[in-house]
């Protein structure tokens, strides 16, 4: 019998909590400026979990829409950002460094790598993709 993994991470503050079930179908990298701003880093390591499977257990976080096409999520007290979600997706993409053990993911794509910074230079040999539509 296999046991449904399980994962939990939060906020910087510890008010927004959540938790998830299952493999998360992929991680990568995300070097959109979008991303820059969003993360107040050089780059964003966003982890995908089915939509139906997160549960936040302290209520929701507040969220952004930062385009269009897309929504990004954070805590309203310490400002943590915590996902992107994108209209209609059952995936959400949520900020490795949000993770408790985020060491049990690895990154296995860069994406948005126009605007990749000559120093980010991590994760070399994984596939690389452009950036399709504004994030
Ligand atoms: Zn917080
Ligand atoms: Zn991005």
């Amino acid at each position: 019998m296999v046991t449904a993994k399980r994962w939990a991470g939060g906020c910087l503050c510890g008010s927004c909590r959540y938790e998830f079930e299952g493999e998360p179908p992929h991680s990568g990298y995300c070097h959109c400026n979008m991303c820059k701003r969003s993360t107040g880093g050089g780059f964003a390591v966003l982890v995908q979990a089915p939509r139906a499977s997160l549960t936040w257990i302290n209520g929701a976080p507040a969220v952004f829409r930062s385009s269009p096409i897309a929504t990004r999520g954070f805590c309203r007290e310490c400002g943590s950002p915590l996902f992107l979600q994108y209209d209609g997706d059952d995936l959400v993409r949520l900020t490795a460094g949000s993770l408790d053990q985020p060491e049990r993911i690895r990154p296995a794509s860069h994406y948005g790598i126009e605007s990749r910074l000559a120093w980010a230079d991590i994760g070399p040999g994984l596939p690389e993709e452009e950036t399709k539509e504004r994030l």
